[in-house]
């Protein structure tokens, strides 16, 4: 019997459950897919909003804020990669120069610091390559970067070193509650119980919550189509460059990542599929528009790679958290600004569950930080050395493209979350995520999985499920005849 049970490993339930741990809770993650940051999560902007374009007084003006104040803690403590960029939303005109007054004086009622309205001349000093045609912009000095499945990773990690379990590929199918005990079942029949459950579900919240009778709202995906260039162009901009928000999304923006890429995108298009996360030509094609219009020289021919996110919409507008029936709380419509305000979402819910008389002490020695050797190659060589003489596998590079070791894979199969798959390693280290796309190194990496968690190569995935890489031995079964 767990005091708290949460449906969904992505970065809503990451940072609860991180939070639920510091406290004297039995915690159980559940989570569909066979690795944590598998929805929404993993397909993103990835950027740590200032808070002004939320209308004020909504939970995601109030979360954003308080949320984007408390991530660069979080991150120094999980090292995880933050970077404390600034942002630019860029105005072609004096339209939308009055957008930007008003999106200033709404960001300013929201308590964002540092705000202002910046000229073509100082446009131009902060962001060289701007676009010619932008003649002012709304300047947000608090805007930042993250990793959001590093973040999700390390908040996951840091949870289960403080005694919460993962259960993966738990696809809940039916939840019942009885004198208060909540009984959670998977499709293939695994069971789990607690006390509490948080609905932190994503696109399939709604569904969630209608298992134990609430039916107050619905989530539809919005796609968001992006384009990812290679590190050579991460230095074309430092802010993180907005077009003039919409009803439909922040715009397409062109920002530098914490792993030194370009990003381009988001499209905004209502669905009704809440699996389609294709790629089309036409969502492509208005990217690249919009971000030729906003920053000049793009290289087009950089681009190593394209995908779609799926935002989790709901229809009232703001986050749903609440607690509909005792003891079962929702953290639902997480859409964006839902990573920026994920710590912020997790301290909210730790205050609804307290008001609700779920009351836990804390723990009085958690464990508070992560080691990381992400950036393992960017050390000075004297630092490199050492670690290689104390572990001679940091010296051997497995995957070129990104200058990973063979020390930093197993590091990630040796900490929690353990990844067991190709695309798991890929998220943790970078491994194959440069330019040839793990061309070169997954066999290697296949190699490693193998030795280190004793699954035959031909078991081995690329994410789970039937997406085995390889069939059999290549001459197996061939006889000289
Ligand atoms: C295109 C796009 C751009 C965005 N840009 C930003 C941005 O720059 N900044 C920002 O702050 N926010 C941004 N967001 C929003 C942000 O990504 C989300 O708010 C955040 O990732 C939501 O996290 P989550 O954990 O609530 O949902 P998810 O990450 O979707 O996690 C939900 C999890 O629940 C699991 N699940 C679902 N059903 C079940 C079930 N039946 N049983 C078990 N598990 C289940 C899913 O597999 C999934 O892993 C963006 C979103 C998108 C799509």
């Amino acid at each position: 019997m767990y005091d708290a049970i949460i449906i969904g490993a992505g970065v809503t339930g990451g940072l609860t459950a991180m939070t639920l741990a510091r406290y004297n809770m039995d915690i159980c993650i559940i989570e569909r897919e066979n690795d944590i940051a598998m929805g929404s999560t993993k397909a993103n902007s990835a950027i740590v909003h200032a808070g002004f374009d939320a209308k004020c007084g909504s939970l995601k003006a109030i979360l954003n804020v308080k949320g984007s104040k408390m991530m660069p803690q979080i991150c120094k403590d999980l090292n995880v990669d933050y970077q404390n960029n600034g942002s630019l939303v860029i105005g072609f005109g004096d339209e939308d120069k009055a957008k930007l007054e008003e999106l200033k004086e709404n960001g300013i009622k929201n308590g964002v610091e540092g705000l202002s309205i910046i000229g073509r001349d100082e446009l131009l000093k902060l962001e060289p390559n701007i676009g010619d045609e932008a003649t002012c912009a709304l300047y947000a000095p608090t805007g930042a970067i993250v990793c959001p499945y590093e973040l999700t990773e390390a908040s996951i990690g840091n949870a289960m070193d403080n005694g919460a379990k993962l259960e993966l590929n738990f696809e809940v199918e039916a939840i019942t509650e009885n004198n208060g005990i909540y009984t959670v079942k998977s499709k293939d029949g695994k069971v789990v119980e607690g006390k509490i459950v948080i609905n932190a579900a994503g696109l399939y919240a709604d569904k969630i919550a209608s298992m134990v009778g609430d039916n107050s709202f619905k989530i539809h995906p919005r796609r968001g189509e992006y384009l990812l260039m290679d590190k050579e162009c991460g230095n074309l901009v430092s802010n993180t460059i907005f077009t003039v928000p919409t009803k439909m999304g922040k715009g397409i923006l062109v920002s530098p990542t914490v792993d030194h890429n370009l990003i381009l995108g988001p499209t905004s298009e209502d669905r009704i599929d809440k699996e389609d996360k294709n790629t089309t030509p036409n969502g492509i094609a208005s990217v690249t528009e919009s971000a030729k219009k906003s920053v000049n020289g793009i290289d087009f021919r950089m681009v190593i790679t394209s995908f779609c996110g799926l935002r989790a919409v709901g229809d009232k507008g703001d986050f749903i958290i609440n607690m509909p029936k005792r003891g079962f709380v929702n953290a639902a419509a997480i859409e964006s600004p839902g990573l920026s305000s994920s710590p912020a979402i997790a301290e909210y819910i730790v205050d609804l569950l307290k008001e609700n008389g779920f009351e836990y002490t804390k723990k009085q020695n958690p464990v508070t930080t992560r080691e990381s050797f992400k950036h393992f190659t960017e050390l000075p060589i004297e630092k490199k050395n050492e670690i290689i003489a104390k572990d001679p596998t940091f010296g051997n590079i497995i995957c070129r493209c990104e200058c990973v070791s063979e020390g930093e894979i197993l590091h990630a199969l040796r900490t929690n979350p353990k990844p067991t798959d190709l695309d798991g390693i890929k998220r943790r280290t970078r491994a194959q995520m440069g330019r040839c796309q793990g061309g070169f190194c997954s066999p290697y990496i296949m190699k490693i999985i193998s030795d280190e968690l004793g699954i035959p190569m031909e078991e081995i995935t690329k994410k789970g499920n039937q997406s085995t890489v390889i069939v059999s031995k290549t001459k197996e079964g061939v006889t000289n005849a």
